[in-house]
């Protein structure tokens, strides 16, 4: 109350304000010729009655009031200033500490590229301390030409509004401390505070992922030249093994007629096995031959109706079917696809062939379908699959991936329907050259089937 105070000392109330301070404030204004003067506003601590402190922000005016020097003082609580203040702080803290755990360079810059902040993550990634760079325009982070180029830049986007950056993430060089350049991912957005055009950018050092994709790309590159070497060098091989081959069957065929009368029973038989493995040999060699062709020829894609491709295979096998008690089946139209048509033939007569050949059922039955690799509850993206399936006599699961080697088989027939073990490899061959993949399921005795997948698109397939 106020009989509590009045002619009490000030310092009761304010304990900041010790007698000393009163009088050389007082002896101040008195310097100033009674005039009245006012000291500035400054924050300092309050007493209530009960004991607790507030923040106040306190005043003093002199004034000679009545021909007596007098100090009027002024004061407002301010605790809820002070309590919004500490929040905001607070708040900038937890902010800052965000800023700096995230993993990606965090920095802001002023509508004039000036750096307004830079986070822990940039310190690591640039090699600068924030107060090296804060103030500082951005374009210290960038090598030629972004260096010189950055200002005019700006200010074409703040003039017209032309984004290149902002909003878009991409990849640039930046520089660091120590003058090196690296790659990096930058994210650019644009923000108002308090009503200043701010820009954020996100930065990502992608050293490790560039030096992987180069990598990568080399041993593509390396991968490609060495599958062409491969695929020359099988062509070449097979030419000059044939010439010496030939010498070697026709010479066998010259002693035959020549000497047959000479030789018993035992050496003719000799002479006909030697002829059958130079043929024999031959054939493997063509097949190596047209193995590497399928490698080096580009392919001739054109929109190919599947059906007519089957009816085409029923039409040319037509005998070989009949004796064989086979038929082909398709469950569904099948569809009309981009592709090689030759090669496509190739891979369907091969996979059928297969069904009817290994095949020990009265009646075999050989069907041409598609389904898509969500049907097969396979774990790919969603893709349309083609399959062949048969009902003979199955492949054992450890010759799964084998069978597609060039050469394997794994049944023992006689001479005369012996295969060389090429046709799954010129299939896998003709589903890779059009960028697809082959694999198949089997029950022993049950039957196979057959699964691939076709992408070719006009333009696409020389790769
Ligand atoms: P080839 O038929 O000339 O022997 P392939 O490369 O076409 O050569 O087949 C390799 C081997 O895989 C065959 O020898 C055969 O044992 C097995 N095979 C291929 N297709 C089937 C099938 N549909 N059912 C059972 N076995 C098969």
């Amino acid at each position: 109350q106020r009989d509590d105070v009045i002619g009490r000392h000030i310092g009761m109330l304010l304990p900041a304000f010790e007698p000393h301070i009163c009088a050389d404030a007082l002896k101040r204004h008195l310097m100033v010729e009674d005039q009245a003067c006012t000291s500035v506003a400054r924050e300092v601590t309050a007493r209530r009655k009960d004991g607790s402190v507030v923040p106040m922000e306190f005043r003093v005016n002199a004034a000679t009031i009545e021909g007596a020097p007098m100090l009027i003082g002024t004061i407002r609580d301010i605790s809820e200033r002070k309590d919004a203040e500490a929040k905001l702080r607070e708040e900038a803290e937890h902010l800052q500490a965000v800023m700096n755990t995230v993993i990606d360079g965090l920095i802001t810059i002023d509508s004039v590229g000036r750096i307004q902040t830079f986070n822990s993550s940039a310190v690591r990634i640039f090699g600068y301390q924030p107060e090296e760079v804060i103030g500082q325009n951005v374009r210290i982070l960038m090598p030629d030409p972004y260096h010189s180029e950055h200002d005019s830049y700006m200010r074409n986007y703040m003039e017209t509004g032309d984004k290149k950056v902002i909003g878009v993430g991409r990849e640039v060089s930046a520089r660091r401390k120590d003058g090196s350049i690296f790659p990096m991912e930058l994210g650019v957005n644009e923000m108002t505070i308090s009503g200043e055009r701010m820009f954020v950018g996100t930065i990502r050092d992608i050293t490790e992922r560039k030096e992987a994709e180069n990598a990568i790309a080399s041993y593509v590159r390396k991968l490609k030249l060495s599958n062409a070497e491969l695929d020359e060098f099988a062509y070449i091989a097979s030419h000059d093994i044939k010439e010496p081959l030939r010498g070697l069957s026709s010479n066998a065929t010259f002693l035959q007629e020549d000497y047959e009368e000479k030789l018993d029973a035992g050496g003719v038989k000799r002479l006909n096995r030697m002829r059958y493995l130079c043929e024999r040999m031959e054939r493997l060699v063509d097949d190596l031959l047209y193995y590497s062709r399928i490698g080096r020829q580009d392919l001739a894609v054109q929109p190919t109706d599947l059906n007519e491709v089957i009816r085409d295979i029923e039409d040319m096998s037509e005998a070989t079917l009949r004796d064989a008690n086979a038929v082909i089946v398709t469950p569904e139209p099948l569809p009309t696809i981009t592709c090689d048509l030759p090669r496509i033939t190739e891979l369907f007569r091969n996979l059928i062939s297969n069904g009817v050949k290994y095949n020990d059922k009265p009646t075999k039955v050989i069907e041409v379908g598609v389904t898509t690799t969500e049907t097969l509850e396979e774990d790919a993206a969603p893709e349309r699959v083609f399959y062949v399936k048969d009902n003979g006599v199955g492949i054992a699961p450890e010759f799964h991936d084998s069978v597609f080697r060039i050469f394997k088989r794994l049944n023992e027939e006689d001479d005369e329907v012996k295969g060389t073990g090429v046709g799954l490899t010129f299939v896998k061959k003709i589903v890779e050259r059009h960028n697809g993949r082959i694999w198949l399921s089997s029950e022993q005795g049950r039957g196979s089937t057959f699964y691939f997948t076709l992408n070719a698109h006009a333009g696409a397939e020389n790769d």
